[in-house]
């Protein structure tokens, strides 16, 4: 949830193209368009390589031999879920109590990748409740963050995707600390459209019954 990239655009009516190439209807992911996955700074000195560094270590430690498919649970359960603010540089994150999904989601992609697990940053539009959404507005209101990322019911989420074999994708939830149902596009807390970001363009990645392809967001219901 890094404003980075985002444009004042996104909040004065534009027709575009959905998905389709075709048609001007407002799709699911709109709002968020042309959001990129948050990122966390690097001071290019020691104070944020240490930092990485003992993501690495406490990662490699919580493994403990196991498999490298393992979802870092272990990292939602040093940062619990809450708001924040950007920049965020390496060294500032471990003096965080929470972070938003925007850097759990960075580093989990940083653990995966240094297993040496192919991964994506993974955004996600996310159905929950008009309650839900004004509770975490009130909430991120009140730390000076960024409420973008919610449109009533509906919200923009990040979490990062996982390679397997036959071009198929696991995606981690790092602030739930689990891995997402690809079957659950409907209703509370569901999945209603997603968006892989890499650096190489894929096509034909397969998330459950959904095909994805790079760089491109995709309604799933
Ligand atoms: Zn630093
Ligand atoms: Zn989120």
């Amino acid at each position: 949830m890094f404003l980075d990239a985002v444009s004042r655009e996104v909040e004065t009516p534009i027709e575009f193209t959905n998905g389709n190439g075709n048609g001007h209807q407002k799709s699911i992911f709109s709002p968020w368009k042309t959001w990129e996955p948050s990122r966390i700074s690097h001071h290019g000195s020691v104070c944020c390589e240490l930092a990485r560094e003992w993501l690495f270590n406490t990662d490699m430690s919580s493994l403990n031999g196991g498999s490298l498919f393992t979802g870092p649970r272990w990292l939602r359960h040093r940062f619990e879920w809450g708001p924040g603010t950007y920049p965020i540089h390496w060294c500032g994150v471990l003096k965080k109590r929470a972070l938003d999904c925007g850097v759990h989601a960075a580093l989990a992609h940083e653990v995966f990748v240094r297993r040496g697990l192919k991964s994506f940053r993974a955004q996600l539009v996310q159905e929950f409740s008009g309650a839900a959404g004004s509770q975490w507005r009130s909430n991120w209101e009140k730390n000076e963050a960024m409420t973008a990322w919610i449109d009533e019911d509906r919200i923009y989420h990040e979490g990062c995707a996982v390679l397997s074999a036959n071009k198929k994708i696991k995606v981690w939830d790092p602030s739930a600390g689990w891995w997402i149902d690809a079957r659950t596009t409907s209703g509370y807390g569901s999945v209603l459209a997603l968006r892989l970001s890499t650096r190489e363009q894929l096509a034909g990645i397969r998330w459950g019954s959904h095909e994805l392809r790079s760089n491109e967001w995709i309604t799933l219901s």
